[in-house]
Order: structure tokens, then C-alpha cells, then sequence
């Protein structure tokens, strides 16, 4: 290393030594690492660690759950770090309506934490293009965009596209979810033979996640895993 760098590495390493507290997003105390303190983080409800691998609905001792047993989803695992209750909702929320983009470091963080495999590229669920321009900024690519540069692996926002502008899934029966979700999703990059991971903000029913995994795995993706923030849990929906 030159002494240059060395000098412009020592100076980075002292402003992040330096950086003003900013208050906690849920208290307002003083946090330096993160949007909320370590105190309110102590309290968020993480995912319990016992969950299906596969859809990462809590189960007995981490066992495959009955759905996805009947129903294999299309992704073979789902990485989640929280689980969609207060206050983890309110700061989904506020990500995604607010624009506080700092929290998208902030959400992303904990779920790099629990990610042991590493893809060979990451996917964010894509919005379509009529979505994007009303809300300004697609919220699960800002979390892909961090996830992607704190695990060194490539992003690939391009790969699918959104096609058709669905309805909003929240506003939706169940059951119709998966039909207002058909040829939503069109992919047209090479994803031939690689582990895609799908980023999303919020697992709910998981009819998007899944759309998106049989598009990748239709183009030939080898396997594919689902990231998300948080997870809605049953006594929660
Ligand atoms: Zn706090
Ligand atoms: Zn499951």
C-alpha cells in the first residue's frame, strides 16, 4: 500500500471515529452504528432460529414445514432476519413510503449477517416501470445494493423485468395472489447454471418470490435463494 492510501485510509478510519450519534429512529437516543439504538435493537423481534429452511415460517426444531412439503416453493431457501412485527413493520414502512434510505443499510445489515452461502449474483424484485416512477425508487434494490457490496457479490438489477403492473399484492384475497402475479416477470439475462439471490423487503405469502424463482429457473438458474428483511409470521397476518 502506498503511503498515500495509507494516509487516506487512516483519515476515512478516523471521520468513522468521529461521526456524529444520529438519535434512534424508535427512541431517539444517540446510535452511531445503525438507524436505531442498541437498546431498541436488543428488542426487535429477530426470526427464531428454529424455521423452515425453506419458506422460513418458525417450525419445531428447523424441520421442512407442511406447505412447503406439499408445495415446494419454486426457491430453494429463504434467508429473513426479522419477522414483519412492530416495530421491524414501521421501519419496512418507512423505507419504502418515507425515503429514508439510510435504513436500507440499516435493514440490510442483519440479514448479510445470516447469509452463509454466496450467490453468484443478486436479483432485487423488480417494479414496473409505471411503480417507479410514481414512488421514485424501488426499495428492495436499494437493499440488494447494500447487501451486494457488504458480500462482494455482483448485483444484477437488470436480469428481470416487470411487465405487467399488477395490482398491489396487499390489497389482495390470498387466493388471488398467485393469479394476479401471472407473467408478471420477464428475464432476460444469462442466469444459465447460477445461484441467483432474490431480494425482497417483505415475505408475506410469498406468491411474488416464488414467480420470480420459476422466471430465473425457467432461464436456467441452477438454484435460487430468497433474502428478505423480514417475514410475515401467521398470528401476525
Ligand atoms: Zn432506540
Ligand atoms: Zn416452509
Amino acid at each position: 500500500m502506498s503511503i498515500s492510501s495509507k494516509v487516506l485510509l487512516n483519515i476515512r478510519l478516523h471521520i468513522g471515529r468521529i461521526l456524529p450519534a444520529q438519535p434512534c429512529i424508535l427512541c431517539g437516543a444517540a446510535s452511531r452504528e445503525r438507524a436505531w439504538c442498541d437498546a431498541c435493537d436488543a428488542a426487535l423481534p429477530y426470526l427464531p432460529s428454529a424455521h423452515c429452511p425453506q419458506c422460513a415460517l418458525p417450525t419445531h426444531d428447523g424441520a421442512v414445514c407442511g406447505h412447503c412439503l406439499r408445495h415446494p416453493p419454486s426457491f430453494d431457501r429463504t434467508i429473513a432476519a426479522f419477522a414483519y412485527n412492530f416495530p421491524v413493520d414501521k421501519l419496512v414502512q418507512a423505507l419504502k413510503f418515507n425515503e429514508r434510505l439510510t435504513l436500507a443499510h440499516s435493514l440490510a445489515q442483519p440479514l448479510a449477517q445470516r447469509i452463509e452461502v454466496r450467490p453468484d449474483g443478486i436479483v432485487p424484485m423488480p417494479l414496473h416501470p409505471a411503480r417507479l416512477r410514481e414512488r421514485g425508487f424501488n426499495q428492495s434494490q436499494e437493499l440488494a445494493r447494500h447487501l451486494a457490496r457488504h458480500l462482494g457479490v455482483p448485483l444484477l438489477p437488470g436480469v428481470v423485468q416487470r411487465v405487467r403492473d399488477t395490482l398491489p399484492q396487499s390489497g389482495l384475497p390470498w387466493k388471488e395472489r398467485r393469479k394476479n402475479l401471472r407473467q408478471a416477470f420477464v428475464c432476460g439475462g444469462e442466469v444459465v447454471g447460477k445461484h441467483i439471490a432474490i431480494v425482497d423487503d417483505v415475505m408475506t405469502t410469498g406468491a411474488s418470490l416464488n414467480e420470480l424463482a420459476k422466471v430465473l429457473r425457467a432461464a436456467g438458474a441452477l438454484e435460487v435463494s430468497a433474502w428478505v428483511v423480514a417475514r410475515t409470521l401467521p398470528h401476525s397476518r
